[in-house]
C-alpha cells in the first residue's frame, strides 16, 4: 500500500473524535513500516493493549477505524479464524469491535469482527509471518490479498454505513 503519515492517518478515522483521533497512539516508527507489503496497517496500542487500531487506503482514500478488544473471555482458545485474512490461529485471534460512524456509535452501535490479535495479516497472507497452522487454499497469493482488501473493505463500510 502507498505509505500513510502520521497526519494522514489521524485525519482518517471513520469513528472517534477528533480530539481522540489526535491523541491516539500512532506508531512512531511509520518510516520503518513494511508497506510494500502491506494491505492495510494495523497496530495495538501500547499503552492500552484492549484498544487497536486499523489504517488503509480504500478507493484511493485513507480510512482509519478505532477499535477495541471486547475483553478476556473473547479470547478464543481453540483455533479460529481471522475474518480478514482468513488465517487461522490457535489463541491468536480476537474479537474487536468498533464503534459505527456518527449518530450510531454515539447511540452504543458497534460491529464487531474476529481479526488476527496482532493485526498483522498481510504479512501471514504473505508468509512473511508464520502460523501453527496453514489452511490449504488453491488461491493465488494475489488473490488472498484481493480477499483480505475485500473482507476490510466490507468491514469499514459496516462502520461507516
Ligand atoms: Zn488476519
Amino acid at each position: 500500500m502507498k505509505p500513510l503519515t502520521e497526519p494522514e492517518i489521524r485525519a482518517a478515522f471513520v469513528n472517534c473524535t477528533k480530539g481522540e483521533a489526535s491523541r491516539l497512539n500512532v506508531p512512531r516508527d511509520l518510516a520503518e513500516q513494511p508497506w510494500d507489503d502491506l494491505d492495510f496497517l494495523g497496530w495495538r496500542d501500547p499503552q492500552a493493549p484492549d484498544r487497536a487500531y486499523l489504517a488503509a487506503v480504500l478507493d484511493g482514500r485513507p480510512v482509519a477505524v478505532a477499535l477495541r478488544s471486547s475483553g478476556a473471555a473473547s479470547w478464543q482458545a481453540r483455533r479460529s479464524l481471522c475474518s480478514l485474512c482468513v488465517t487461522t490461529h490457535t489463541g491468536g485471534v480476537s474479537l474487536l469491535v468498533a464503534a459505527r460512524a456518527g449518530k450510531a456509535g454515539k447511540q452504543g452501535n458497534s460491529v464487531g469482527a474476529y481479526m488476527c490479535a496482532d493485526l498483522a495479516c498481510s504479512l501471514y497472507v504473505r508468509g512473511k509471518k508464520e502460523v501453527g497452522t496453514k489452511l490449504h487454499e488453491s488461491l493465488t497469493l494475489e488473490e488472498k490479498i484481493e480477499r483480505t482488501l475485500a473482507n476490510l473493505a466490507a468491514f469499514v463500510a459496516k462502520v461507516t454505513a
